[in-house]
């Protein structure tokens, strides 16, 4: 039995930046990792989407800005810079993995019981344990899901040519951006979705015209529709009451996530799960008081951001310190051409709840930077409440993730917009959008 003060499951960006900030605060830290260390967002979610959705952009620009429009894309070395990316920062969290008072254990890990957890043959005790597991895709019960032609976002990271035609189930995050990617790439993509707009978390007016600037790149929507049979290639759908079909090479299910809570012995440990995931209060603390959770196993925010700030969370509630981070201002981009980013109150949120507030506009089209870019689609929402407080942007053009982290950072200190304005705004950028919004 291997005992120490603090065991960690999974070593995504919740679980090994817990663990780099629980040893530099002087606790001796054991972290389990039954796949490649770095979770999901390294090796099959943020960064090699991102590394795709770079290369997508490339190819826009050449063919609209440069005019070359017979630009193909290498899908090899794409494929291949993609990888390299990866594998280096993989090798980053391993040398990490391997800094004092931090062990990297190799395998599967699973309760015994609330105090020990056993993975192979070994077993190990701790004074806290944080779980950090993670999620995985969530396949919905269609007729034809387990046919060779339907992959997951992880297998479509692995292929080895694009595709001529692709479908798409689910207009979220990871379907919208795969959408925009392999659009680039020179893929006829369709994309059906059961809501009647895309990316439902988003605001509704920035979600459309996101969505209406993919239609003009070529990208087929079909939303209240739903997917009823996967066969031969031919994708099956209910719309509006009557039977439709695309056909197509590859289908990618991309219809949400599931926490990785199954084989972990939960209920010998006594943690409560729920419908979400582990059942967790805001010290991410367990049923189990000394069993925390954090990042997607949880449920609460499925974003490497929020799983890498709850582990901060956990690490300071173990060590008894208090923090000022605030899990309700968690800004959120979606890396589509051209992106989306947003934080805080949407406006159908205000509407909704009654929430008095004020919505101000600003314009990519009227900027400098953005046209000097070639980048004037875009428009930025800011919304303010009756004392001028900022309560929430939502922005859609270029950089709009790198744009909202200025609106956040000012949110945590309830920055009002006339505060943002008196703040001198770099000439000419993006930013000055923010400054001028109306
Ligand atoms: P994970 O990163 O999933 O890590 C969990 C780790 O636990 C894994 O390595 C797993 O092998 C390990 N594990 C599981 N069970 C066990 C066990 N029993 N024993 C040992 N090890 C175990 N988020 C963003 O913020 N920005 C993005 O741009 C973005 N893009 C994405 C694109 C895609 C295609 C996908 C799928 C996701 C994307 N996400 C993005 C979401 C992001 O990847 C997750 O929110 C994030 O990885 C969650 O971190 P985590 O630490 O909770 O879990």
């Amino acid at each position: 039995m291997t005992k120490t003060d603090l065991l960690i499951i999974g070593s995504g960006p919740g679980g090994y930046r817990a663990a780099e900030y629980a040893a530099r605060n002087g606790l001796q830290v054991v972290v389990v990792e039954e796949k490649h260390a770095g979770g999901t967002c390294l090796n099959c979610g943020c960064i090699p989407t991102k590394s795709l959705c770079h290369d997508a952009e490339v190819l826009l620009s050449a063919r609209e800005e440069l005019g070359l429009e017979d630009v193909k894309p290498d899908f090899g070395k794409i494929m291949a810079r993609k990888q390299a990316i990866v594998e280096q920062l993989r090798s980053g969290v391993e040398q990490l993995l391997s800094s004092p008072n931090i062990q990297l254990v190799r395998g599967k890990a699973s309760f015994i019981d609330a105090n020990t957890v056993k993975v192979e043959t070994e077993e190990y005790t701790a004074d806290n344990i944080i779980i950090a597991t993670g999620s995985s895709a969530k396949m919905p019960p269609v007729e034809g899901i387990d046919a060779p032609c339907v992959v997951t976002s992880t297998e479509l990271l692995d292929i080895d040519h694009v595709p001529e035609r692709l479908c798409i189930v689910g207009a979220g995050v990871i379907g919208m951006e795969f959408a925009s990617v392999f659009a680039s790439f020179g893929s006829k993509v369709t994309v059906i979705e059961f809501l009647k707009e895309c990316l439902p978390a988003l605001d509704s007016d920035i979600a459309k015209r996101l969505r209406k600037r993919l239609e003009k790149r070529g990208i087929e929507f079909y939303l209240q529709s739903g997917v009823k049979k996967i066969e031969n290639g031919v994708v099956t759908f209910e719309r509006k009451g009557k039977e439709a079909s695309v056909e197509a090479d590859l289908v990618l299910v991309a219809t949400g996530r599931k926490p990785n809570t199954e084989g972990l012995g939960l209920e010998l440990a006594g943690v409560e799960t729920g419908r979400g995931g582990i059942v967790v209060d805001d010290n991410m603390q367990t049923s189990v008081p000394h069993i925390y959770a954090i990042g997607d196993v949880n449920g609460r925010q499925m974003l490497a951001h929020a799983a890498t700030y709850q582990g901060f969370r956990a690490v300071n509630h173990i060590l008894g310190k208090a923090d000022g981070i605030r899990f309700d201002i968690m800004p959120a981009a979606i890396f589509t051409n051209p992106e989306a980013g947003c934080v805080g109150l949407t406006e159908d949120y205000c509407k909704e709840n009654g929430v008095e507030y004020t919505c101000h506009k600003g314009y990519y089209r009227s900027n400098g930077k953005a046209l000097a870019m070639n980048a004037t689609e875009g428009m930025v929402k800011l919304l303010t409440d009756a004392s001028d407080h900022i309560i929430g942007c939502h922005i859609y053009g270029s950089h709009a993730a790198d744009l909202v982290q200025e609106v956040a950072a000012l949110m945590n200190r309830n920055a009002t917009l006339t505060e943002l304005r008196e703040t001198i705004h770099i000439h000419p950028t993006l930013s000055e959008i923010l400054a001028e919004c109306m």
